[in-house]
C-alpha cells in the first residue's frame, strides 16, 4: 500500500495535524484522500519526495513531448495538474 502524504490546503483552517501534513497509507483503488480526517477541512496531496521525477538535462518542448504520445501535464499554484 502506498504511503500518501497530505497537508491542508488552507493553513489558517487546518488542525494542527494537516497544518503541518500528515502521512496516510492508502489502497490505490481507493480515490485520493480530500479532506483532512480529523478537522474535515480540505488537503492536498503531496507529491513524494522519494518518486520525484528524475532530471532531465534537456527538457523536451511541450510539442515535442506531445508528438511522442506523451500526456503533458502542468502543475498550478494550488497542487493541481492540468492538461495542456
Ligand atoms: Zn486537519
Amino acid at each position: 500500500m502506498p504511503l500518501y502524504e497530505y497537508i491542508t490546503t488552507d493553513p489558517e483552517k487546518g488542525c494542527r495535524i494537516c497544518q503541518k501534513g500528515f502521512e496516510l497509507r492508502r489502497p490505490v483503488s481507493r480515490p485520493p484522500l480530500e479532506a483532512c480526517p480529523l478537522c474535515r477541512n480540505p488537503v492536498k496531496k503531496l507529491v513524494s519526495k522519494s518518486v520525484a521525477s528524475p532530471k532531465i538535462s534537456k527538457p523536451l518542448s511541450v510539442s515535442d513531448a506531445k508528438k511522442a504520445g506523451f500526456t503533458v501535464l502542468e502543475k498550478r499554484d494550488q497542487g493541481t495538474y492540468e492538461k495542456l
